[in-house]
């Protein structure tokens, strides 16, 4: 063995199942020379690890956003300088990374598509960042920050304004050239008096950008609230929604039978009162102020997960986090604690993983097969059993892009 191979031992869950003692053996490039079930069968000075260790796929937020803002704010998130977005981003990167993320999808920034440039290039270190950057929404929608004129809005705002199917394939050729990963559409708005969610941009629309996304080979995700909003996406063809408040039986079956994945983003609906206020949170669920919002999102939070659970539909980890001082990135990792309430730890864990990076399309960078180049962590514990395992300070090492990031000492690279 080469004096700079190393070995990781442990309890191993591939993101579907767990070995009680197994190990991974790396070469100096980071890939995985081998992978074995029970004791390492030779000795070396690298090893790293034990029975008190799981090892697992890297975790992926498959729905958060580099907005470097320190509210929950749609006026801050519009009129925040680019620089400053990319300034805050660069440490939020790390504590991603180091909290055991090794791959975020950030659906709608200024930031995103360039972070992702300069992680890969090197430059910073962070997870991998698949970006849309600018989402994409109708004219008066969800994110338009109407207050001001229009020419105003548009220019400050991190959504591309687009209206009839040739503007949005427009659009999107525009955020593809741009360099985004992924499309994200805004399918509805906020909320009218009665409490019913105004769906955004028509079936048309939505159908000319899934057919222009999928004709260059990217994934298309929508933001839905609403039954209109829902079956209007599920008709498109998007590859998942986010959010999804307003899930029923019958919708579900349909989500189901496309094989869609659903983000519901349980984290960004959680809020507790604290010191900055809870009120900010929930503000995310904008509308009318007559709307009750908190019955709309305990259904959300109790009744639709369920819903979602029992028809078995593919879900994925997304806190809809904005760096935010009530959403920091680090915390990400709480989506798969709330999660477990309703799946289990283990399943959970699943979502959080191998889930998040099939939705995110980065199923191979999670799975730990001899030949690839690894993506995994180390945590102390056994996260698949006990969900509170995978909060930031129980993980040990994380091997990602090449290197491994000893983070219980904060050093980098033992490679
Ligand atoms: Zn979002």
């Amino acid at each position: 063995m080469e004096q700079k191979d190393k070995v990781f031992k442990g309890r191993i869950f591939d993101g579907e199942k767990t070995v009680e003692e197994g190990w991974i053996e790396l070469d100096k490039d980071g890939k995985i020379l081998e992978i074995g079930e029970g004791k390492f069968p030779h000795s070396s000075p690298n090893v790293f690890g034990g029975p008190n260790f799981t090892i697992l796929p890297g975790l992926v937020d498959a729905h958060m956003h580099f907005f470097g803002s320190r509210l929950e704010d749609i006026a801050e998130w519009n009129i925040i300088p680019p620089e400053l977005v990319a300034i805050r981003s660069v440490p939020d990167m790390t504590n991603l990374l180091f909290s055991g993320f090794t791959a975020v999808r950030d659906l709608g920034s200024k930031a995103g598509i360039y972070l992702a440039q300069a992680q890969s290039e090197g430059d910073i270190l962070g997870p991998t960042v698949i970006s849309s950057g600018h989402s994409l929404a109708q004219t008066g929608g969800d994110d338009d920050f109407k207050v001001l004129p229009l020419e105003m809005a548009q220019a400050l705002s991190y959504s591309y304004y687009c209206d009839g199917p040739w503007e949005c394939i427009s659009a999107v050729r525009k955020v593809i050239r741009e360099g985004a990963t992924v499309i994200k559409v805004y399918a509805s708005g906020g909320f009218a008096a009665g409490g019913k969610p105004i769906p955004n941009l028509t079936v048309e629309e939505l159908k000319a950008i899934v057919a222009e996304g999928h004709r260059a080979n990217v994934k298309v995700t929508a933001h839905a609230y609403g039954e209109e909003a829902l079956n209007n996406v599920i008709d498109a063809g998007v590859d998942s929604i986010e959010h999804g408040i307003g899930l029923t039986e019958d919708i579900a079956e349909h989500i189901r039978k496309k094989g869609i994945f659903y983000v519901p983003t349980m984290s960004v609906y959680k809020a507790e009162k604290t010191s900055t206020g809870y009120a900010n949170l929930l503000s995310r669920i904008r509308g009318s102020s007559r709307v009750n919002r908190s019955e709309i999102i305990k259904r959300h939070l109790t009744k639709e997960i369920e819903i979602a659970r029992d028809c078995e539909l593919k879900i994925a980890a997304g806190t809809d986090f904005v760096g935010a001082q009530s959403s920091k990135h680090g915390n990400n990792s709480i989506e798969i604690e709330y999660l477990s309430e309703f799946l289990g730890a283990k399943m959970a864990l699943r979502a959080g993983t191998s889930g998040s990076a099939e939705c995110v399309g980065l199923e191979s960078m999670s799975s730990l097969k001899k030949n690839e180049t690894a993506g995994f962590i180390v945590t102390e514990g056994k996260p698949d059993l006990i969900s509170s395992d995978i909060r930031k300070e129980r993980i040990r090492f994380v091997i990602h892009d090449h290197k491994v990031f000893n983070v219980a000492r904060n050093t980098n690279n033992l490679l």
